[in-house]
């Protein structure tokens, strides 16, 4: 028997975690309006961890039995040097651990893709909210939609299964879901749309954007036949699957269904806080666990968390003006 599975990691709800998101950066080259403000603070670099450490946290989870670990931030692929941690978390596949991905915004991916395929991850999810290159700059605010679509197109050529993240946006990109649809379609891309969730503080009230992907799924209705399947990749989404195309289109819906009773993940900040919700407070700071104690301090400070794992989050956005769930942005937490 393995020591990952003599030793588990399962949370006072008898929820076994086996998925973690690791920000390796709380920085971006973007600013989305739904995201961080235009004058988000950044850690500190003393804070965050070097990639060294971020290798350890990822390797005391694998040895928890962790399958799967997914890159995010901040935008990951700003992270100087970042081949370097992929790489080796990368070598640990098919020896602990099943599946490495990671969530970009496309921006440096033309010249990483290579390089990611060849260290051993074979998906991304590229957010992509328009494909106007007007809109998609008033969106991102600091982003050009061109590079991104480069991106994308390396990913593909480099044998990367794209998945498209599409944050639905009500009357900004409303009447760009068929057309998103059709376009990943095209090209053999998975989409998922997501909904504005209440984290952290923007510019705007984010009850101005909410638009709940029940109309979305009515609008691809219009012109589509949508199958429900009972497939999960380990996330949050529900999938359907397109008759007319084959494509596979999932629904990311933390507002309008729970998606908690079925939590197998946990998120790490690029500074080193172990999030057990991201919508919750609840967390073990590793850091300086890690610095003072090494692996075997942050091996206990995993069973310690599980402890804390809540129940769900109890995100609210019906209510104009109201406070965000939680004061972090999507950025900080990783998303
Ligand atoms: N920068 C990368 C990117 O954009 O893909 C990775 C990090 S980003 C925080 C991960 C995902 O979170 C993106 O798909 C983004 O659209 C989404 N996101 C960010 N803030 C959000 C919010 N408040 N509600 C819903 N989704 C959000
Ligand atoms: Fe950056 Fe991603 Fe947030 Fe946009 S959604 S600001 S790309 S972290």
């Amino acid at each position: 028997m393995t020591a990952s599975a003599e030793r588990p990691l399962v949370d006072g709800f008898g929820r076994r975690i086996t998925y973690v998101r690791l920000s390796v950066t709380d920085r971006c080259d973007f600013r989305c309006t739904y995201c961080m403000p235009l004058d988000q603070s950044f850690s500190p670099r003393s804070e965050v961890l070097t990639l060294e450490e971020l290798q350890a946290v990822a390797e005391a989870f694998i040895a928890r039995g962790v399958t799967r670990i997914r890159l995010t931030g901040g935008e990951p692929l700003v992270r100087r040097d970042v081949m370097t941690l992929v790489r080796a978390i990368g070598r640990h596949l098919g020896r602990g651990l099943g599946e490495l991905t990671l969530t970009t915004n496309g921006s440096q991916l033309a010249r990483f893709a290579q390089g990611l395929f060849e260290a051993g991850i074979r998906r991304v999810n590229v957010s992509l909210d328009s494909l106007d290159p007007e809109r998609f700059a008033a969106i991102t605010r600091r982003g050009r939609l061109a590079p991104v679509l480069e991106g994308i197109a390396a990913a593909a050529a480099a044998g990367l299964r794209v998945k498209i993240n599409m944050v639905a946006l009500k009357g900004l990109n409303e009447d760009e879901i068929l057309p998103m649809a059709a376009w990943c379609a095209e090209r053999g891309f998975d989409l998922t749309f997501i909904e504005t969730m209440p984290l952290g503080l923007v510019e705007e009230d984010r009850t101005d954007r909410y638009l709940p992907l029940t109309e979305v799924r009515r609008l691809l209705e219009t012109r589509y036949t949508l199958v429900p399947t009972p497939e999960r990749t380990g996330g949050p989404a529900r999938y359907v699957r397109v008759a007319e195309t084959g494509q596979k289109l999932g629904f990311i819906t933390p507002l309008t269904h729970n998606f908690c009773e079925s939590c197998n993940r946990v998120r790490v900040t690029a500074t080193g806080t172990l999030f057990m919700c991201l919508g919750q407070e609840d967390r073990v700071e590793l850091r300086d666990l890690l610095r003072s104690g090494g692996p075997a301090a942050l091996d206990a400070a995993l069973d310690r968390a599980m402890a804390l794992k809540p129940r769900g989050h109890d995100f609210v956005i019906e209510r104009r003006n109201a406070p965000p769930a939680v004061s972090r942005t999507m950025s900080v937490t990783g998303g």
